[in-house]
């Protein structure tokens, strides 16, 4: 999911979501998180979502409830309240496209999602020379990383990641560590010549 949609939940469901690390599906899938989280908070604040993500081509939202603050009862009951809410939003992803949030016309192979007509064909016209590229890069920025210079693998994996997080609005991930970069010549010079500006 983008980072402003996102923060945008969020934002608007403080505590449900303070447990959550990361919102890892599509954009097209918002409003059924949206609705579903409206859903709980009306009927309760005990509940923390733990992880919300696309599995399968189906959309997975795992919560707990506050246990201590609930007698055996209310638990019991509140449990399968929301374990129905749950279901009912899951079973609604299964019909719409991840990415766009259009009627699903069916679920892709490979890197499995429900999708639209559109976003099917696209995604299988793209995604085995993309995918093979994409990993191709990876590995092998990954050993010029392992070799001293990580400036593509800061590139690929470790900014995104970094850029995501801050724009999400959650704090530094201290795994996340940017690798040591070989300067060019190049960019020695740029570096110079701006200094030189100021
Ligand atoms: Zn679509």
């Amino acid at each position: 999911m983008t980072p402003e949609l996102e923060k945008s939940l969020r934002d608007d469901f403080k505590s449900l979501f303070e447990k959550v690390d990361y919102f890892d599906c599509g954009d097209g899938w918002e409003p059924i998180v949206r609705e579903l989280s409206s859903k709980i908070v009306n009927i309760t604040d005990k509940v923390r979502a733990t992880c919300i993500k696309q599995k399968w081509g189906g959309l997975r939202f795992y919560f707990n409830l506050l246990q201590q603050e609930l007698d055996r009862q209310d638990y019991k009951k509140l449990e399968a309240d929301i374990d129905q809410l749950v279901k009912q939003a899951e079973d609604k992803a299964d019909q719409i496209c991840e990415v766009c949030g259009a009627k699903a016309a069916g679920v892709s192979s490979g890197f499995v999602q429900t999708l639209c007509e559109l976003h099917l064909a696209k995604q299988k016209a793209h995604s085995l020379t993309n995918t093979y590229e994409k990993s191709l890069e990876k590995i092998d920025a990954l050993r010029r990383a392992q070799a001293g210079d990580g400036a593509d693998w800061n590139r690929l994996i470790v900014d995104p990641i970094i850029e995501h997080r801050k724009r999400a609005g959650l704090p530094p991930d201290p795994k996340i560590v940017r690798q040591p970069e070989i300067k060019t010549e190049t960019s020695n010079e740029n570096r110079r010549s701006e200094a030189e500006d100021l």
